[in-house]
């Protein structure tokens, strides 16, 4: 049987439509236009065209979204000093620091600046943390994709395998944490892991975020398991994923695709938690 294809790009519409536009309705209504700045340092390509689908899907919404652009020149100081600017403007709800930064600039110290209720992207410690205990948080964008596609296919996570490949600050760790928070037995690798297809054996569902094309086959992948891709690459001018999709469908009881699986749910997950920061923020 070939798996079911979780589209990332019908959820996002289906929850754009159903959820986001309501509660944009429901703030303007009180007066707030929830606004999104996005900070572009730089020209790097695949970052432009990011940004591109998330001021695409900001106005599908109906919030407001603003991209400032600065040279690969700018000093660390002054990103700082723009980052205090839209930690002080009240009208802002949301800022993303768009990565990669050029190298003289501390991706560290930059994302620590943001005032944690605008971090909509939820990378600053503050939120990280609360994210780690439980508590009420912006949690970070494609993690919170990845379970809003396993919700999409009823994916009941309470006491099942699930097994995350990669153990990045901006997916693994965190989407394990939230897998655990379904009471999931996740097993966490990484590139010292041992014996990788013993730790897939066993899996209901595998989230790969390695960042190597077509890491993960269709042989490692039990039955009817739900495959997560999350990686993205460009390979003579055609996208693929972390997992060979051709592969995987054939064994996978519901793969997510690449191009349209976890992309457009991370657009979606940072345009809702735009929209969150300025409910919360404007209480
Ligand atoms: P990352 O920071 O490069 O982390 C990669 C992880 O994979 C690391 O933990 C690394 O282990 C592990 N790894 C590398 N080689 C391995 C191997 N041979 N066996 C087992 N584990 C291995 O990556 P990331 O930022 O999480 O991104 C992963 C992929 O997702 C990339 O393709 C990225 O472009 C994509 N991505 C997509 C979205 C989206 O919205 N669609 C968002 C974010 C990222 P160590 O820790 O031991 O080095």
């Amino acid at each position: 049987m070939v798996a079911q294809i979780i589209s990332g790009k019908d959820v996002a519409e289906e929850i754009l439509t159903t959820k986001l536009k309501d509660k944009v309705k429901q703030l303007e209504s009180r007066g707030i236009i929830p606004t999104l700045v996005v900070v572009l340092v730089g020209e790097v390509k695949a970052s432009a065209s990011y940004v591109k689908q998330k001021e695409k899907f900001a106005a599908k919404a109906g919030i407001k979204s603003e991209v400032r652009k600065f040279p690969d020149t700018i000093s660390e100081k002054e990103v700082l000093d723009e980052i205090e600017k839209i930690n002080n403007d009240s009208s802002i709800h949301g800022v993303i620091v768009q990565l990669p930064l050029p190298d003289h600039i501390s991706i560290t110290k930059i994302l620590n600046s943001i005032d944690p209720a605008k971090d909509v992207d939820g990378f600053t410690p503050t939120n990280v943390g609360k994210l780690f205990l439980g508590e009420e948080t912006l949690v970070s964008c494609t993690p919170k994709g990845i379970m809003l596609l396993l919700e999409s296919v009823n994916a009941d996570l309470k006491g099942k395998n699930v097994t995350v490949i990669g153990r990045s600050n901006i997916v693994g760790k965190p989407v394990s944490i939230l897998c655990q928070q379904q009471h999931a037995t996740v097993t966490m690798c990484h590139s010292r892991t041992k014996d990788l297809n013993a730790k897939l054996s066993d899996a209901d569902v595998i989230i790969v975020a390695v960042g190597v094309p077509k890491f993960v086959h269709g042989d490692q992948i039990p039955k009817d398991s739900i495959v997560i891709d999350v990686g993205i690459h460009s390979i003579e001018g055609k996208l693929c994923g972390d997992v060979d999709f051709e592969s995987a469908k054939n064994k996978a009881s519901a793969i997510t695709p690449v191009p349209g699986g976890v992309g457009p749910m991370t657009v979606c997950a940072l345009i809702e938690n735009t929209i969150i920061a300025a409910d919360r923020i404007s209480k």
